[in-house]
């Protein structure tokens, strides 16, 4: 199966060309993060504007260097939702008439299902699955018993961690999108400012606001009293609070649901402190843990393909009549 994959809910125009679920034939992406940076996060419209810009010259490229015509494809692939309406309609409607005008079955995928399968890129999935996806919009936890399957066990209550990240760059004015910089930072610190976990009990549910706001309290704060913060013991502080939380829940998950693999997924995945954590803990507790490469983890149209390669497998199909979906629920496919 050759299909290809098309990406547009957020800021990044991305197209790839998929052989099989797992063969990367060409994968393209046109980030947007010089023009958002200016407004410290996405612009909605101007997301927009970018993507009808780039979105034809992307899938032509995605071809030629595939070199490969739209007649050897089984397949186009394209996320319908969660994201942003306006950004994801311009990825939908050039999958449709790409679609239409060569006689190929077209494949609506889920962008979170795109994440956790940008792990199937690199490794075979094996179930029961944990998957952690962790991204600018989503935290949640996520037990796949088979493909296609996916039972959220928990999630976040207020901010997604990349949005905590994002938030806390802005704090310490690092420019958008903030984790990578929040991730450095951290790394070079020698010592850590002391911030909360939100542990909420025995549940799987997640939050980020108290400690985004304990983070801004404590710049206020210093700011009074004429005092310096060092952004590094900062950022290493904020680190260390999601770090723990983040494995801590995803090893007790894991264990409960005895699950064979855990993975992670999203944009906050590739933070290095993270996959330094869960690849220790589950190094000791025996449990294969993956992770996708790090251009794999932000958004990409490589993930879509390998997902929709599953769904068009299980014979999953879209029409004409798709449409952008920025609330879209991750349902499983599979029964
Ligand atoms: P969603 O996938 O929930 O719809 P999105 O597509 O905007 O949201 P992603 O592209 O998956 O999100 O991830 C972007 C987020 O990942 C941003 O919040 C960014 O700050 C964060 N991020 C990227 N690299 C790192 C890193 N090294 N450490 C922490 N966060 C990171
Ligand atoms: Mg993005
Ligand atoms: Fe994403």
């Amino acid at each position: 199966r050759l299909i290809l994959a098309i990406e547009t809910s957020c800021d990044e125009t991305a197209a790839a060309i998929i052989r099989n679920g797992s063969e990367i034939v060409s994968n393209v992406v046109s980030s947007q993060i010089e023009s958002q940076k200016r407004f410290g996060g996405v612009v909605p419209e101007i997301a927009s504007r970018h993507h009808v810009e780039q979105i034809t010259i992307v899938i032509e490229e995605a071809l030629a260097k595939a070199n490969m015509q739209p007649s050897d494809l089984d397949a186009v692939a394209v996320t319908e939702g969660p994201g942003l309406v306006g950004a994801l309609l311009i990825g939908i409607n050039a999958a449709k008439a790409f679609a239409f005008a060569n006689g190929l079955p077209i494949v609506g995928v889920h962008h979170i299902a795109g994440h956790i399968y940008a792990n199937a890129l690199v490794q075979e999935m094996q179930f029961p699955l944990l998957a952690l996806v962790v991204s600018g919009g989503h935290t949640e936890l996520v037990l796949m018993r088979e493909h296609g399957s996916f039972e959220v066990i928990g999630e976040t209550r207020d901010d997604a961690a990349g949005e905590a990240y994002d938030k806390v760059a802005r704090v310490l004015n690092m420019p958008y999108p903030g984790g990578p910089h929040i991730d450095r930072m951290a790394h070079e610190a020698t010592a850590a400012v002391e911030f909360p976990r939100a542990w909420l009990e025995d549940s799987y549910d997640f939050s980020f606001s108290g400690l985004k706001s304990a983070v801004i309290n404590y710049k206020h704060n210093m700011d009074q009293r004429g005092e310096e913060i060092i952004p590094e013991q900062v950022a290493k502080g904020f680190q260390d609070s999601v770090v723990e939380v983040l494995t801590t829940k995803t090893l007790r998950a894991a264990k409960e649901f005895n699950v064979k693999q855990v993975i992670a997924a999203g944009g906050v995945s590739a933070n290095k402190g993270l996959r330094t954590s869960l690849e220790e803990v589950f190094e000791k507790e025996g449990i294969e843990f993956t992770v996708p490469p790090l251009k794999f983890c932000t958004d990409n149209a490589a993930m879509i393909g390998a997902a929709a390669t599953y769904m068009y497998d299980a014979g999953v199909r879209g029409n004409l009549a798709m449409n952008g979906l920025p609330g879209k629920e991750l349902t499983s496919w599979s029964k």
